[in-house]
């Protein structure tokens, strides 16, 4: 554990990069490209490019028009309320399928508020026989020696982002037929992606795994080659694992007897001694609230956010240096790198404000500094019962008239539906 130090993010872009890289030397991953740029002006100009009417007729192709506004998203540079609002105002009901998109979003957040921990384990009991190998050295690092899954793997592991389908198809290969742990391979993704987020990606590893769906998420090759319109089949020389029907390449996948009972994976979290005799008081800036729009950027207190050794030495150097981008935005907050409990005891920091998050690690150590945890914006403000939160069709039921209004609702409701038989909407 390095020892608490101020970073003074340089407001010049590469010259930013270089100073990430150097202030994280033992980061992994390849640096951020200029495809990505972090921070609510890149977000916005993003937001206003989003054309929903094509999103709804293609978003399943790999050259669909996707937004791309996920690491956005996650680290709050921009709210789902905005988003779904510029979409309503751009593009009326045309924007329905969208929405109902970004609902997801909100609905793994609730989810994961509700149950905490419990969606690092298996949610439910998995429905068909599921593996618990370890995360192969050949997958991690993208030598699988399959055109398709390597593709995902370098975009992966260079960009930080992967097509939502090629995250299903790629899951579905990891899971299914590679037998592995899903946990490990979760773990593995979410630190390499740039919108990495607990509970969109443990919850849709554990949604392709059947521990919190009613079916195993599954492909073939028709429907990968369709969808990226042959771009790694054409001149592919290898015996193809997904080249044959549904009906067999289920008994292929899950004809095995495997053990179904579900593994618990209990977090190891000590408990944080509370702080005191000291007065200072700070707004913690976390990394689920980096916009210099947010309403707590207004108060007028000492604002710190903290690179936490103990969250972030594992994840790809390309997110830290997104993050450094938002930060650039917000020159009131202090940066530091170091213990989080540390940091705030040596700014004499006794009570914290700061947004609310389903995070447990991150309340288990701010629970010390006496905190206030202020609401995070809602997309909806609507109380769901938490039997809806089983499903997403149940979820949308009750929360999309609200979102979308009465009408547009349920038609999105009947297509919600047929998620497991599309499969893709996940
Ligand atoms: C195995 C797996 C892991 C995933 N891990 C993450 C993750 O760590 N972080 C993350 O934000 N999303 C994750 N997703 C969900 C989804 O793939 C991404 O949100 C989406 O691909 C981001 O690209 P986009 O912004 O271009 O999406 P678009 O298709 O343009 O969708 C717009 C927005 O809607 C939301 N959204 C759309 N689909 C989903 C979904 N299925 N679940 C949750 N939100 C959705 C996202 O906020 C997204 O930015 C994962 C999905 C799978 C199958």
């Amino acid at each position: 554990m390095s020892k608490p130090r101020k970073l003074m993010i340089p407001q010049d872009r590469q010259e930013r990069l270089h100073y990430m890289r150097r202030m994280f030397p033992q980061n992994p991953g390849a640096d951020l490209t200029d495809d990505w740029v972090g921070g609510r002006a890149a977000a916005l100009k993003r937001l206003h490019e989003v054309d929903a009417l094509t999103y709804g007729r293609n978003r399943n192709f790999l050259n669909g028009a996707v937004t791309r506004l996920s690491p956005y998203l996650r680290h709050g540079c921009i709210t789902l309320a905005e988003t779904v609002d510029h979409v309503k105002s751009q593009s009326g009901d045309h924007g329905a399928k969208l929405i109902m998109q970004l609902a997801w979003r909100e609905y793994w957040r609730q989810v994961w508020y509700l149950k905490g921990d419990e969606i690092l384990a298996d949610m439910e009991t998995p429905k068909v026989a599921i593996g618990r190998r370890p995360l192969a050295d050949d997958i991690r690092k993208g030598k699988t020696g399959l055109p398709c899954m390597d593709g995902f793997i370098k975009n992966l592991l260079q960009e930080g982002y992967v097509h939502n389908h090629a995250r299903l198809w790629f899951a579905a290969y990891v899971l299914h037929w590679r037998k592995t742990n899903w946990r490990e391979a979760a773990d593995w993704f979410e630190a390499n992606l740039l919108d990495g987020d607990k509970a969109s990606n443990h919850l849709s590893w554990q949604w392709v795994a059947s521990l919190f769906s009613s079916k195993p998420y599954y492909f073939d090759k028709e429907n990968l080659a369709r969808h990226t319109g042959e771009k790694y089949c054409t001149g592919c020389k290898v015996q193809c694992p997904f080249d044959d029907s549904y009906e067999n390449l289920h008994d292929h996948l899950f004809g095995d007897t495997l053990s179904v009972q579900p593994v618990q994976y209990p977090p190891v979290r000590p408990v944080m001694p509370v702080v005191q005799g000291l007065n200072a008081f700070a707004l913690l800036v976390h990394d689920e609230m980096l916009s210099p729009a947010h309403p707590l950027m207004r108060r007028p207190f000492t604002k710190i956010f903290i690179f936490d050794d103990n969250v972030y030495a594992h994840w790809a150097i390309h997110r830290l240096q997104f993050m450094a981008d938002c930060l650039s935005e917000m020159p009131d907050v202090e940066v530091w790198v170091g213990d989080t409990r540390e940091v705030l005891m040596q700014r004499e920091v006794g009570r914290i404000e700061t947004q609310d998050t389903p995070n447990r690690e991150l309340k288990n150590v701010l629970s010390a500094f006496s905190p206030t945890w202020h609401p995070e914006p809602w997309l909806v403000d609507v109380e769901v019962n938490p039997k809806r939160l089983k499903r997403f069709s149940r979820y949308w039921d009750k929360v999309g008239p609200y979102v979308l209004g009465v009408a547009a609702a349920s038609q999105t409701s009947a297509a919600s539906r047929t998620l497991h038989k599309t499969e893709v909407d996940a």
